[in-house]
């Protein structure tokens, strides 16, 4: 999404990678199917290289193509890419919109550029607030989720515990590996779905076992995964690797309980709850308010409110935040704590909306983007989670050049 206009993007990569094959080799049939199936392709060229004969051979391919070409110049942050930019008016394709992928800018002329066929298209374009949302998106469907965590912390007695009788196989799907089997069964009347990568429901014997951590398993897991529980050993409580995937799993958007198995066999415990507050909190600043539930696998006990936990978080990492509600928060927390000077002015912010959840992402329209420092947009995802209850998932705030794109559209109507 791209301010107002939905769209769906279909990433070609790779199309330069066998530099030593012909041109007609390299022009994959997937990257021609794509071509032919899409509604409008974005040509992007490096501004500071200039145009280079792949670019040209490309650009001559597509003004042979039906499909309506935009042409882009990135890397055009400062004058760098000007040459460049001008330079890409002789491929053909009409003047090339300054780009700059890396700092966020030119993404409103992308915009305007893109509009005419988003409408010709058939309506791609909609407020986005007023979009109506597709089941994946309206969090219809099984929640996914994913139990990680290093070896014999005991993940897999947690699976077939959760699982038990009432497991439901539903085989190899799409996009899951031969050896990989989904796990659907339901928790208070709802639906949930385990991607089991590691083979955690079959007791593995200890021969078999690996001592070390697949991080590939992990990732791969947290990337299916809606939520994720990060399991671990109350004896030995938060240590690195533990950490380690906790910031994975919120490096990758997905939303975070922690599980203190063997909670029966732990002699200290007001210890170890101290020791994994501490941990989480020195590592992982992010990590505030996610839930910590202890638990015995072994013994069936307070799985439950693991499973409560794992509901909740579910439903902040999907939560929508009326825009009014976020624009009064703004002006009270600019005002409590204004944002620094950058060359003489203030730096303002203008205009928030959440751009979308799963897990929830906010565009912040901002005067100077690029001077707005790390520290103040820390206060910013500080406070947001904080007054609007947004514990246990990661939040993305992702600053914009420019005012308020729906001003002009909503002239005379207060923003809500
Ligand atoms: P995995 O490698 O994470 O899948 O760990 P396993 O599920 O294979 O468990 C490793 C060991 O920890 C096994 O001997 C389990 O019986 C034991 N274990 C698992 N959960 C608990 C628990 O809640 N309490 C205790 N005391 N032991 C447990």
């Amino acid at each position: 999404q791209l301010y107002d206009l939905r769209f769906r993007l279909f990433d070609t990569a790779g199309l330069d990678e066998a530099r030593d094959d012909s041109l007609e080799a390299r022009m994959q049939a997937q990257t021609e199917r794509a071509v032919e199936e899409a509604d409008l392709v974005l040509l992007l060229i490096d501004a500071r290289a200039g145009v280079t004969p792949l670019d040209a051979h490309f650009a001559a391919w597509l003004r042979r193509a039906d499909t309506p070409v935009v042409l882009i110049a990135n890397k055009c942050e400062g004058e760098a890419g000007e040459a460049g930019r001008l330079e890409a008016y002789g491929l053909g394709l009409g003047e090339a919109v300054p780009l700059s992928a890396e700092h966020g800018l030119g993404l409103s002329d992308l915009h305007d550029a893109m509009q005419p066929f988003a409408e010709a298209s058939g309506g791609a374009s909609a407020q986005a607030d007023e979009e109506p949302e597709g089941p994946e998106e309206a969090g219809e469907g099984p929640l996914q989720l994913a139990i990680v965590g290093r070896p014999n912390v005991g993940k897999s007695t947690l699976v077939n515990r959760l699982i038990g009788e009432e497991r439901l196989l539903t085989g190899p799907e799409a996009g899951i590996t031969r050896d990989a089997i989904a796990v659907d069964w339901q928790f208070k009347g709802r639906g949930l779905r385990l991607y089991d990568t590691a083979g955690l429901r079959r007791r593995p014997r200890v021969s078999e076992k690996l001592e070390k951590l697949s991080v590939a398993d992990a990732l791969r897991a947290i990337r299916f995964a809606h939520v994720v529980v990060l399991l671990i050993d109350a004896e030995m409580p938060m240590e690195k690797q533990d950490l380690t995937i906790a910031s994975m799993v919120l490096d990758e958007g997905r939303a975070l309980v922690i599980g203190v198995n063997k909670w029966d066999a732990c002699a200290e415990r007001e210890a170890a709850m101290q020791t994994i507050r501490d941990r989480l909190q020195r590592s992982l600043p992010q990590s505030r308010g996610i839930p910590v539930v202890t638990l015995s696998a072994l013994q069936g006990r307070n799985l439950e409110r693991l499973l409560d936990a794992v509901f909740e978080v579910y439903e902040t990492w999907n939560r929508r935040i009326a825009t009014g509600d976020l624009n009064r928060w703004l002006e009270a927390v600019t005002q409590a704590h204004p944002p620094p000077m950058a060359r003489g002015r203030r730096i303002r912010l203008k205009y928030i909306t959440q751009a979308k959840s799963r897990p929830p992402t906010f565009a912040i329209f901002c005067s100077r983007p690029d001077a707005l420092p790390a520290s103040y947009l820390r206060y910013l995802e500080n406070t947001l989670r904080e007054d609007f209850a947004l514990p246990g998932t990661p939040i993305r705030l992702n600053l914009r050049k420019g005012d308020n794109p729906y001003a002009k559209k909503r002239k005379g109507r207060a923003a809500s």
